[in-house]
This record gives structure tokens, sequence and C-alpha cells, in this order.
């Protein structure tokens, strides 16, 4: 996951400052396939190989989740007024998104929110180790939307408003853009 200033990541990428996993320094090596993301715009991602591991990356910007059409700021908003007790129609009347769109993100939001809660609780004790404990909601949707919002908020405490992301932004680095992934897991945690 990199940031969504294209230029900023290709500076970056070219002087060997973004890493592989490994470690290793990511090096150009062509692009993945033109997209258009809702939102977002029309993008091209760069794709990358590791100098040590081989292994070849796409870079994804923090505005976009993985095989997700739209923007990950539309889709957060959708979370977000479910978290507040909105139903998919009213939500995707809201957003101007069809209704099975929207299902299908709160639906995969749904069956990852107790990994999410817990790797956001995680990343939050990691931002802030004396932050106090977060109202409880009535489902585990809300409790994980609402670690997501603290999560960003100690962020930007913590780092200052410089270069500082959307909370939904930064839910989409810290989950490698998989929120509404079926492999989402609490290994996957990027902290960095
Ligand atoms: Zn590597």
């Amino acid at each position: 996951m990199v940031g969504s200033d294209v230029d900023e990541v290709e500076r970056r990428l070219r002087a060997g400052e973004l890493a592989c996993p490994c470690g290793g320094a990511l090096a150009p090596w062509g692009h993945a396939r033109e997209r258009s993301v809702r939102g977002v715009g029309r993008l091209r991602p760069r794709r990358t190989r590791c100098g040590i591991c081989a292994v070849t990356h796409v870079l994804l910007a923090v505005s976009c989740l993985l095989r997700r059409a739209d923007g990950v700021e539309v889709i957060g908003a959708a979370l977000r007024l479910k978290a507040d007790g909105g139903g998919h129609r009213p939500i995707a009347a809201v957003l101007g998104r069809p209704v099975s769109t929207v299902r299908g993100w709160l639906r995969a939001f749904a069956s990852n929110a107790e990994p999410a809660r817990a790797w956001f609780t995680a990343l939050l004790v990691q931002l802030d180790p004396v932050t106090g404990p977060l109202p409880v909601h009535a489902n585990p949707l809300a409790d994980a939307v609402e670690v997501i919002g603290a999560c960003a908020a100690a962020a930007r405490r913590r780092f200052g408003v410089v270069g500082a992301v959307s909370p939904w932004q930064l839910a989409a680095a810290a989950s490698h853009g998989l929120l509404l992934a079926p492999a989402l897991s609490t290994e996957s945690i990027n902290t960095s």
C-alpha cells in the first residue's frame, strides 16, 4: 500500500525507498492493468520487483481496497452509516451506488468485523498506549468502525497533520487493502 500521490510514489520507488516485506528494496517492474476506481479516477498501478527475493508486488494506493471498483472513502462512508444503524437500501440511495454493491460491502465487512476490531485495537494500543476504553456497541461492525476512527485520531495525535490520511485511507493502508477481503487475518497487520 502506498500514498495516492503518483509522482511521489514514483520518486520513492526510483530512489529505492519502498521496501518489500522481506526488507529488500523494490524496483520498477512495469505496470499492472489500468483500472477505473469510482471516486478516485483511472489508475495504472505500478508493478515492482524486489531486488532480494525477486517477488513482484503491485503498489495499491491507500485510496483503494483490493478488488473493489469504488474508492475506500465511499465504502467507509457506507460502513459508518451502517454502524449508525442505517439499512443497505437507504445507504445505497444516499451514496448513489447500486443496492447490491452496498449490500456486498456491508456483508463483507460484517464477516471481517471481529478480526478487524481485534486488529485495529492492537494498532490503537501501538499508536497510543494510554488510550482509554472505547464505547461498546450492540454489534461487532459498529465496534470495528469505532476503533478505526479511534486509530485515525490517535495517528493524528502522534504524527501530526503533516502527511495525514483520512481514517479510511489509514484503514486501507493498515489492512493492506484487505478490509473487505475474505482473507483478513490478524497476522497481516501493517503497523508501518
Ligand atoms: Zn523481497
